[in-house]
């Protein structure tokens, strides 16, 4: 069965642009409950550690440095079947594919800039959720 929470985070281009109030709003709108949230920022080699999935991947260091180069915004959400309802409402990780009126297709820059992260599983959820966030943080 599928589980009712998922992590999300705003990435810096999402937040250097001004888009926490627009971004959130929607994710409230579209029946996601904010469980938790904080304004903070990764160093290189956290981003990395959050990122490790991808280290053999081409584009893994560019990433580090951009996800670290500025504020984020994770969050904890909670609603029915909210892993795949959230990245229905992200849409896809290059905007240019993003379906229209997804949180990426109006306000991702490029395929690395693309404003916002969705956990792909429960059990990434919950790793991610841990990553960030105490169990003080979650209620
Ligand atoms: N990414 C990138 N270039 C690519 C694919 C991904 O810079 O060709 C970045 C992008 O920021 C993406 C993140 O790496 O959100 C993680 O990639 P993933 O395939 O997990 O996409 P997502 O789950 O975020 O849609
Ligand atoms: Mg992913």
């Amino acid at each position: 069965m599928a589980g009712n929470r998922t992590f999300t985070m705003l990435k810096p281009d999402a937040v250097t642009a001004g888009n926490i109030g627009a971004i959130t709003k929607m994710i409230e709108e579209a029946g996601f409950k904010i469980v938790a949230m904080k304004k903070t920022r990764l160093s290189s080699e956290l981003a990395g550690k959050f990122y490790e999935v991808h280290k053999a991947r081409p584009f893994y260091g560019e990433l580090c440095s951009y996800m670290s180069s500025g504020a984020i915004v994770p969050m904890i959400l909670e609603k029915d079947n909210a892993v795949e309802d959230f990245r229905t409402l992200i849409g896809a990780t290059d905007p240019k594919k993003a379906a229209p009126g997804t949180i990426r297709a109006l306000f991702a820059k490029s395929i690395d800039a693309n404003a916002i992260h969705g956990s792909d599983s429960d059990a990434n959820a919950e790793i991610e959720s841990n990553f960030f966030f105490s169990q003080f943080e979650r209620f």
